[in-house]
């Protein structure tokens, strides 16, 4: 797994550190379905706070969203856990 995500991190950190760091990115920059115009393009601006880049509109992470965070945080856990498989 390799995105630019990785290599702004250089060879300061080990590969395995590299590779936790970019599934916690991966978290971080996911985008959400936004509730205004129903468009993926809604980006966690703070904690709870999201805000769409389609309509501008900006609102707080609902029940929806957090179900949504969810499938991602599965996502980012596999490749967290796949970061400790390739150092062995
Ligand atoms: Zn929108």
């Amino acid at each position: 797994m390799t995105s630019g995500a990785i290599k702004r991190y250089g060879s300061r950190y080990g590969r395995k550190t590299r590779h936790r760091l970019d599934a916690v990115e991966t978290l971080q920059k996911a985008k959400y379905e936004c509730p205004a115009c129903n468009q993926i393009a809604a980006k966690r601006v703070s904690a709870g706070i999201w805000e769409c880049r389609k309509c501008q509109t900006k609102f707080a992470g609902g029940a929806y969203q957090v179900k949504k965070v969810q499938v991602v945080m599965e996502q980012a856990g596999k490749a967290y856990l796949e970061s400790f498989e390739m150092e062995e």
